[in-house]
């Protein structure tokens, strides 16, 4: 059986370097489910489908496969849409400010949900996202909600932008992050929200050592 670790909370706590982390020392995969909601949001704006069109939505999902390879450079898992390496296309700001709406669309999350259900191949499985432990696995053998206050998840994320060569003020940071938070947790289908069984880290003061430090630790009791 499939150990699975389930990560949730907002945008930029600190989630997927996280999970990548507690993956890695665990020998687990790892699943960022995010990638996932973004490649179809590349998708859908290169071919400009409509939204709020259904038939637009159910057609371009039948074009999308969706997988993710390990790449030996970066010692990190890339995801490819339709063959092409997407990886850090999908970070760039443009998405970053559709990719909520489109993850609104009951279709889109139950195309997702579906292949994400089936990645569980591996001795273990530690997959951040914001419906994880409600939604694709609520009998996980471990659930963490994370949250951290706005300044810092922003200068958190400002630094992981400049490291992919992207320059971005603080404030437009903010404003995606909070934007994001309000549509995640107020849409229709599956809202953002903390299991009740879930185990809540605040990173706002935690050094990324110790967050790993604790999610290791919640595994071992
Ligand atoms: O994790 P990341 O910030 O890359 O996720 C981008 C967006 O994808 C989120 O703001 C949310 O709208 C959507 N998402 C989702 N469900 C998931 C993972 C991501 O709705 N499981």
């Amino acid at each position: 059986n499939t150990i699975i670790i389930a990560i949730d909370g907002y945008s930029g706590c600190g989630k997927s370097s996280t999970a990548k982390a507690v993956a890695s020392r665990l020998g687990y995969a790892y699943i960022d489910t995010g990638a996932m909601y973004r490649a179809v949001t590349l998708y859908f704006y290169r071919h400009k489908v409509d939204h709020l069109s259904k038939g637009q939505v159910r057609k371009a999902l039948t074009s999308i496969l969706l997988e993710f390879k390990f790449d030996e450079a970066t010692k990190s898992s890339h995801i490819y849409l339709n063959g092409e390496n997407i990886e850090s296309l999908i970070r760039q700001m443009h998405i970053s400010e559709r990719v909520s709406q489109v993850s609104t669309i009951a279709e889109v999350r139950h195309f997702l949900v579906a292949q994400q259900r089936l990645m569980g191949t591996k001795k273990g499985i530690v997959m951040d996202g914001r419906d994880i432990g409600t939604v694709v696995f609520p009998q996980a053998e471990l659930k963490v909600f994370m949250t951290a206050q706005v300044p810092v998840r922003a200068l958190r994320r400002q630094k992981e932008l400049e490291g992919l060569g992207q320059q971005v003020k603080l404030s437009e940071i903010i404003n995606n992050l909070e934007k994001r938070d309000l549509i995640d947790s107020t849409r229709q289908e599956s809202p953002l929200r903390k299991a009740e069984d879930a185990i809540e880290i605040d990173t706002t003061d935690l050094e990324f050592e110790e967050q790993v430090k604790k999610v290791l630790e919640l595994m071992k009791e």
